[in-house]
Order: structure tokens, then sequence, then C-alpha cells
């Protein structure tokens, strides 16, 4: 078996994401094998112990590392253009994992405020608790990272698009004030896909994605990834990952890698189908605002067209009428569905400032534009002329 089967190659991504990674076995199965064990046997003592250390290669327990779970992380690697990986069980430990394994207690971590709520929670909360001290800036503003930069600083951390409004963040910019101070820049790139942004190439040092999300595509695993170059994994992440156990587990990985073989597909027709739905809406006399990052009228529509290649698969709007349009224009939908989850083929809508944010103060949401009346929309698989009746007609509710 060659573990390293396809990551020198220069194929277009989707050819990667249906072949890239691919290790067979002696069946020669067409569809990766699904390699459901905790661990493996040894020939000999001798080969556990070459093994063990490190002397011949080949796994050892599936909390380090699984060959299905490998083919998904080779499979990353080449979409991300990045030297290594580590999978995750869920989009979360990624964050937690990415961020823990390289600070310690008297460091510094600049991260923007617009994060996923848990990640924002793991920055204001968590890390404080270790010792590791943490300010949040707002991550569109290149001088706030600079004013926060100490002589401890570390890590600086971002999301880019936000959640839930989809602000957009200067990842270039970022970088270069990281790199003048020796500091790592960590992406959570899930709003963007690896399809529409590339965040090794503007300069970031690690990506990390909720493959819950669109990689999965379906709403069916919890998954995620950290990818880096091999030296930082090695140095940072390789014992915490083996130690601390967040693995994903083999079955996931298998569901991951079906789902990496449509996501270029999936992500072009729904980023399509996003930007019709976000025409209609900016028109429609019941929305007050609509934030969408293929528009012209994005706050940040010169740094999209740097750095991402598409738009987006979400629209964020605001209904008029607050808390009130908005939760009559969720309870009258019919096809889309109400739902915190997102990056996935079925239509989901979600009203933050009730759910996904509601931990916040209200200074807090209204510093991010989460308003009561702004609802999230990622935009599924189904028909873009059905999704756009289907807001029409609860819109139409709103008094
Ligand atoms: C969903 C999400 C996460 C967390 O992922 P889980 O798989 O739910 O743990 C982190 N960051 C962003 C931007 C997300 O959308």
């Amino acid at each position: 078996m060659n573990m390293d089967a396809g990551t020198k190659r220069t194929l277009k991504p989707a050819t990667e994401l249906v072949h890239g990674g691919t290790m067979r076995s002696s069946f020669g199965e067409t569809s990766e094998a699904l390699y459901l064990t905790q661990g493996f046997v040894y020939d000999s003592a001798e080969a556990a112990e070459a093994r063990f250390k490190g002397e011949e290669p080949g796994f050892i327990y599936s909390r380090y590392a699984n060959p299905t779970v490998h083919m998904f992380e080779q499979r990353m690697c080449l979409m991300e253009g990045a030297e290594d990986a580590r999978a995750t069980a869920s989009g979360m430990a990624a964050v937690t994992a990415a961020l823990l394994c390289s600070v310690g207690a008297g460091d510094h971590v600049v991260a923007a405020r617009a994060l996923f709520g848990s990640c924002r929670w793991v920055v204001e909360t968590l890390m404080p608790k270790y010792g590791i001290e943490t300010t949040l800036v707002d991550g569109t503003k290149m001088e706030q990272w600079q004013a926060a930069v100490r002589p401890n600083t570390k890590l600086f951390f971002l999301e880019s698009p936000t959640n839930p409004t989809l602000e957009v963040i200067d990842i270039a910019a970022v970088a270069d004030i990281a790199n003048s101070i020796g500091a790592r820049v960590v992406v959570d790139n899930v709003f963007a896909t690896p399809l529409q942004q590339k965040p090794l190439e503007l300069g970031a040092h690690v990506v990390v994605y909720s493959t819950t999300k669109h990689v999965d595509g379906q709403g069916r695993c919890l998954g995620g990834v950290i990818l880096s170059d091999k030296e930082w994994i090695d140095k940072n992440l390789h014992d915490y990952y083996r130690h601390t156990g967040p693995s994903m587990s083999p079955f996931n990985a298998w569901t991951m890698l079906k789902g990496l073989e449509t996501l270029p597909l999936r992500v072009k027709q729904q980023t399509e189908s996003a930007g019709r739905v976000a025409g209609h809406l900016a028109c429609h006399p019941k929305v007050a605002k609509v934030i969408y990052p293929g528009r012209n009228d994005h706050p940040q529509a010169d740094i999209i067209a740097r750095q991402m290649k598409g738009g987006s698969t979400l629209v964020c709007f605001e209904v008029k009428g607050g808390k009130k349009g908005a939760f009559t224009t969720q309870n009258a939908l019919e096809i889309i569905r109400i739902s915190n989850n997102l990056g996935d083929a079925k239509s989901l809508v979600t009203h933050p400032a009730t759910t996904t944010h509601k931990n916040l103060t209200d200074e807090a949401r209204a510093e991010l534009g989460i308003n009561p009346g702004t609802i999230r929309l990622s935009v599924g698989l189904e028909d873009a002329d059905d999704l756009i009746a289907d807001l029409d007609q609860a819109l139409e509710k709103v008094a």
C-alpha cells in the first residue's frame, strides 16, 4: 500500500477530489475502503518495535492514524495545497486543537471578534483559563490587529467570510502583520470552502475546516480537518493529536471522501443559486438589507475580488419588522427548513440573534451587525426558482 499516493501530481481540483489520496487494498476496490478498525496487528515483535520507533511505515492505532482517515487527509492536502493534515471528530475539535497545540501559558492570541459562537468561546473563555492572553479585534480593521500586538503575541485567528454576517477579512494584510512579528495565522475557512479561497496562498500558516458543512454537504456526519506545512504539524500538532484524541472516525472519513467527490459540483450550483436568491431579496420590499459576497454592494467587494474565486453558498438578509418579521418569515417557509446547520443539500435558515449568537450581549451582537431581523440562509441544491417562490410567499406574510 502506497501511503503517499497522489501527493506529487498536479491535476485539476475536480480530478483530485475524485482520485487524490486513494490507497487500494489487494482487492483492488473501486470505491475507497472503509477500514473500521481500532488497531493493527504486527507480523512479529520486531515489526511492532520497528513501527513504534518509526523505522517502518504503517499504522499503529486509529487514534494516531487510520488508512481511511489518511486517504481523506491526503485528498484535503491536495485540494488545499498543504503539506500535511490531521482530520478531527468535529470542526470544533479542529479549531481547539489548532489553537491550543501551538500556544501555552504566557502567550498572547489576537482574534477577529466575528467568530462562530463556539470558536469565540474557546478564545474568550477557555484559553484565558489556561493562562493564554487573548484580544478580540474588528478583523476588518488592520490598525486594530496592529495595535493589539504585544511582545508575547504568537497567534492570529480569524474566519472569513464570517458567520453570520458574511464580513470579509483581508487575509494577506493580516498575514503581513503576523509575519512582521513572527506570529502564525490560523484561518477558519468553512464559509469560503476550499474551492473559493486558499488561505495558505494568501500567507496564512494553518487552515481549519468543519467538514460537517460543505465537505460532507449532505447533513450526515460531523468532522473537521487541520492543514499546514509539515514542520508546523510535526512540531505542534503531532503529539497533541496523538495524546488528546480528537481523531476522526474511519466511518466519518469514508463519508467525507464521498462528499469530496461531488464538492465542486455542489458548491458551484449552490453558489449560483445563492447569487440568484440574493439578487431577488435585494429588490424585495420586505427586506431591509442583503449581504452577499458575490454582490458589488458588499462592504468589502474589493477584497473579495482579490482573495475569493466566487461568492458564497450563504446569504445574510434582514427582514423588515425585526424579530417578529424574521420569525414570521421562518415559520411561513415551506421548502426551506429552520436549522442552525449550513452547507447542506437542503436549504436552511437560522435566526442568529436567538440561536447561534444568543449568548452574546446585545452590544456584542450589534457590533457584529446581528440585528433582530437578521436571517442567515444556507442555499441548498433545490431549484433556485422554488427557493425564490418559497421566500416570496413567506415574506408576503410579514406585516
Ligand atoms: C460549524 C462551524 C464550526 C464548528 O464545526 P462543528 O463541525 O460543528 O464542530 C467552526 N467554525 C465555523 C465557521 C463553522 O461554521
